[in-house]
């Protein structure tokens, strides 16, 4: 979501004539679009800021927006008063009131719905990846989860107006489409004819599409995996074999703690639909260790879990107690040196995972988008179905971006490949 406000930012600067740099010290306007979802997310942010206020030339404006900003409001300020704006993910559209008004303090973390979705220009040239928001907030209040205050509440996009986008992606060079949102497949748009839109409505529009040959989306919640959204993953081919599926916790008690859906069987059962329309699928998730009260006994059921599943590849933290939650003021916390065995434990499991399904690839042939040269410039940098990064050797950037790759080696981060001819 941060990847798309960060273009959409971008285009709107550049439709008002402004240019691109990397040297900090030439900017004539620097703005950190941030992440409060762990606090060590936020802290990063703060220490930023004051290497930008330090490098940046007098006359620069600077500020921050997205998630940190709503979280700082006018407190931001307080800690760095050279800044010019603070703006919430829901209002960085307003930035171009800075840059006509610079001697202004600007502060809005108001959550003003859709609106920015409105005022933002539309996208002219898409990277081959282009990222389409459906709808934005979430009303799952998980109780370790700031998203909820952050990014407010739920609220999908018209279906006619993610239909649009996704037409002028495909027309102005995407090849693939995220769908995106903090509970995308709660995604759920009546029109003024009482049509109700779902999710696989969208995934199936975007598969008319002939530029369009990969389509995904994110961030998805196990019990908003309806019958219709996974059959899609049987009715279209273009929809990737692949899907992050956050279980948080392997314990039951912990998953209820976390008001996250604790019945595992239901879990599994999701997963199982999911693998008999498409036997090919692999499931990706989110791991939450050391979450208040959580036990030794709590922790062995979520390697089992992550055994059991053989998720291909995951994200795991060590719970981070977030302003606004339930759940940093929930009697015994974690303390630190176990948080940082107990993800050490689960890390070696999900690195297992991982590498043995790396390795089951070697030999396959798969068709992969590029991604563009990796940074020592030797390599062409593509992307499987299953989201693993393939490693090409090759620096022939003219190449068509759909590639059939043949998997000649693999380790626990990475896939390398030869490109068939
Ligand atoms: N559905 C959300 C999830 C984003 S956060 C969205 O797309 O916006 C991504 C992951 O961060 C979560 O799945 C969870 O595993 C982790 N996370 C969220 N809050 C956390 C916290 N307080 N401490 C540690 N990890 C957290």
């Amino acid at each position: 979501m941060n990847v798309y406000d960060g273009q959409r930012i971008a285009a709107m600067l550049k439709a008002r004539g402004m240019v691109e740099t990397d040297d900090l010290s030439d900017a004539d306007l620097i703005i950190l679009n941030t992440c409060a979802v762990r606090e060590k997310a936020t802290n990063k942010v703060y220490s930023a800021l004051g290497r930008i206020r330090r490098a940046k030339k007098e006359s620069a404006l600077f500020g921050i927006v997205g998630c940190v900003a709503r979280e700082s409001g006018g407190d931001a300020f307080k800690r760095i008063p050279e800044l010019n704006f603070v703006l919430g993910p829901q209002s960085y559209h307003r930035l171009p009131e800075i840059i006509d008004n610079p001697d202004i303090k600007l502060l809005n973390i108001d959550l003003t719905g859709l609106e920015k979705f409105d005022e933002l220009p539309q996208m002219t040239t898409s990277p081959n990846v282009a990222y389409i928001p459906v709808q934005e907030g979430c009303n799952h209040c998980c109780t370790y989860c700031i998203v909820p205050y952050t990014r407010g509440r739920e609220i999908s996009r018209p279906f006619k107006d993610v239909v649009a986008d996704t037409l002028n992606a495909s027309k102005t060079g995407a090849i693939e489409i995220c769908f995106l949102g903090q509970n995308v497949n709660g995604y759920k748009y009546t029109d003024e004819n009482g049509n109700v839109y779902r999710l696989s409505d969208l995934i199936k529009y975007a598969a008319t599409l002939p530029e369009i040959h990969r389509i995904r989306f994110t961030s998805s919640y196990p019990t908003e995996m309806t019958d219709d959204l996974i059959e899609m993953f049987g009715m279209e081919e273009k929809l990737l074999p692949f899907l992050n599926m956050p279980i948080q916790s392997g314990s039951p008690r912990v998953l209820k703690l976390m008001n996250r859906p604790d019945d595992l069987d239901t879990y599994r059962t999701i997963v199982n639909k999911l693998k008999s329309v498409r036997p090919d699928i692999q499931i990706s998730s989110d791991f939450i260790v050391g979450f208040p009260d959580e036990t030794d006994d709590d922790f062995e059921q979520t390697l089992n879990i992550a055994k059991e599943i053989k998720y291909i590849n995951s994200y795991s933290f060590k719970y981070s107690p977030r302003p606004h939650t339930v759940a940093a003021l929930m009697k015994n916390q974690i303390s630190e040196q176990i948080k940082s065995v107990r993800l050490q434990r689960l890390d070696g499991q999900l690195n297992d995972n991982q590498r043995e399904f790396n390795m089951s690839c070697i030999g396959k042939e798969m068709v992969c988008l590029c991604e563009g040269i990796d940074k020592t410039g030797k390599h062409l940098v593509f992307r499987t179905p299953y989201m693993q990064q393939c490693i090409v050797e090759s620096v022939d950037a003219n190449i068509a971006s759909l590639q059939k790759i043949k998997i000649t080696d693999a380790n626990k981060a990475s896939l390398r490949g030869e490109i068939i001819k």
